[in-house]
């Protein structure tokens, strides 16, 4: 089937933009039903490229490639090679997002990858169409011991697709062991949140090495599966405090504490914004803070209160701290940009009394790669701040 695009709509795509919203679409030719895939035209009858179509979605076209070529078993083949060159650049384990959707130029795909285990992510249906393709182009490729799907979340509604989670070849066991940058966690895919595992801040987990005196005090909030904390303990960190709201990430979190022989760690359920508020009022210090919380909007509207979230969250961890100490602060809202967090954190040291300054910047983990054609691809800032 073929799509044409209203005058001038062809730009954005031009650009190298991946989506084409509903609006901006002039008429479609041959439809073959939703989430099927289509052709895309300029109004002037250029071929743009191919992709997937849900007329009943404001991303009505994603674009898959730019050639008139099939989209089967074979060329996800081609994609995955593809992407997992990228990453052995990087990355000698086999711990990473090997598909991060966009900006690997497959839309609406995520793949991570656990060992010999694949952890897949479809947010379009087009893609959850393509399903099969994708199976059985790791299965040819990877020979893996199991493929699991963690689409359980809500954004498939606006795609018309449902909920759910489960395997889709092989098996997973509720323990693989994976060992990250000389640090062991526990991953049980089904169980964890998102793909089961966040790989997108190892490189920020990292940096914690470098803040770490002997002896720290450490606050690890939104701590999941303790990624931060565990690194600090790595460096000689004194003690680290773990906070989460869900009672799984803290019984993995102490799990993978015991993996790696570190005791010197505390673990606090509950909601963050209530425990950092009672430390403050108890005076508590610490020596590094960590705050890496969940995305606080995922639309436009509710920017404001967001706003005011990440400023409570900030302003109580910088009365926190000692004297010349370091906040991690990460934002993984996409509509919160760095401007808007970096004044965030100024406004949250007006509020607490301390005095700043910015050392650092949040680092891109090369697995989760943007496209600067398309913003919608950034969603991870964070900065490095020193509380004095
Ligand atoms: N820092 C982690 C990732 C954090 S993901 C890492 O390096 O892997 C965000 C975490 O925040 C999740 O584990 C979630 O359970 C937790 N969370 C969400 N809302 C919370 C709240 N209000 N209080 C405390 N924890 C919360």
């Amino acid at each position: 089937m073929k799509i044409i695009l209203k005058k001038n709509e062809h730009r954005r795509i031009k650009s190298g933009h991946l989506w084409v919203f509903s609006n901006e679409i002039e008429c479609e030719k041959d439809f073959s039903g939703n989430g099927c895939i289509a052709d895309l035209y300029s109004n002037n009858n250029n071929f743009l490229g191919r992709g997937v179509y849900n007329k009943n979605s404001l991303i009505a076209f994603r674009l898959i490639s730019y050639k008139k070529e099939d989209i089967n078993k074979d060329f996800f083949m081609k994609a995955f090679k593809n992407a997992e060159n990228k990453r052995r650049i990087f990355f000698k384990d086999n711990f990473y997002r090997l598909i991060n959707g966009e900006s690997d130029y497959l839309p609406g795909l995520i793949i991570d990858r656990f060992n010999n285990r694949f952890s897949i992510q479809i947010f379009s249906l087009g893609m959850e169409n393509l399903k099969e393709n994708i199976v059985d182009a790791l299965i040819e490729l990877f020979s893996p011991a199991g493929i699991i799907e963690k689409n359980d979340f809500d954004y498939r509604k606006l795609e018309g697709l449902e909920s759910r989670k489960g395997i889709l070849f092989g098996d997973t066991p509720d323990e693989i062991i994976a060992e990250i940058d000389n640090i062991k966690y526990r991953i049980d895919i089904l169980k964890g949140q998102k793909t089961g595992f966040f790989l997108d801040q190892r490189l920020n987990r990292l940096k914690t090495r470098k803040f770490i005196n002997k002896g720290d005090k450490v606050l690890d909030v939104f701590c999941n599966d303790g990624g931060f904390g565990l690194n600090a303990l790595f460096s000689g960190a004194g003690n680290v405090t773990f906070v989460d709201s869900s009672d799984y990430s803290l019984s993995n979190c102490k799990y993978n504490c015991g993996l790696n022989n570190f005791t010197n760690f505390l673990t606090e359920e509950g909601n963050a914004f209530d425990i950092l508020k009672k430390y403050a009022n108890e005076d508590r210090k610490f020596n590094l803070i960590i705050l890496d919380p969940p995305s606080f909007t995922k639309s436009k509207k509710y920017i404001k209160s967001a706003e005011a979230g990440y400023i409570e969250i900030n302003s109580n961890a910088m009365k926190l701290l000692e004297n010349n100490s370091v906040l991690m602060s990460y934002s993984c809202s996409h509509h919160i940009t760095v401007n808007m967090f970096e004044n965030i954190i100024m406004k949250s040291a007006a509020e607490s009394g301390r005095k700043i300054e910015i050392i650092g910047h949040s680092e891109i983990s090369p697995d989760h790669p943007i496209l600067p054609q398309m913003p919608e691809t950034e969603y991870l800032k964070g900065f490095l701040v020193l509380v004095n």
